[in-house]
């Protein structure tokens, strides 16, 4: 019988890059900027920001059951941050 091949898409490229940055304003799969050079985001050229957007684009939050494309709440008010549980929910399925 042999090993479970994975089966890995992953490409390298954080999926994030499929939503604009809303940070630097990276867009089309583009890698994240900075202003300054001395500050490179080589390890995980994608912004903070940027994976929130994407997890609140892509991902149904299982903490507070918002829809794709809606941001999480919390007490009925949208909270700009989504939840850790959506970014792990976003993260596994893409
Ligand atoms: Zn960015
Ligand atoms: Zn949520």
């Amino acid at each position: 019988m042999p090993d479970g091949i994975r089966a890995m898409s992953r490409t390298g490229q954080h999926p994030a890059r499929a939503v604009t940055c809303p940070h630097c304003g990276a867009h089309d799969r583009a890698p994240c900027t900075t202003p300054s050079r001395r500050h490179q985001l080589t390890e995980n050229p994608v912004h903070h920001a940027r994976i929130s957007a994407w997890v609140i684009a892509t991902a149904v939050c299982p903490a507070c059951q918002v829809a794709p494309g809606t941001p999480c709440r919390v007490g009925g008010r949208a909270i700009p941050e989504p939840h850790p549980q959506r970014v792990q929910e976003a993260e596994v399925t893409t």
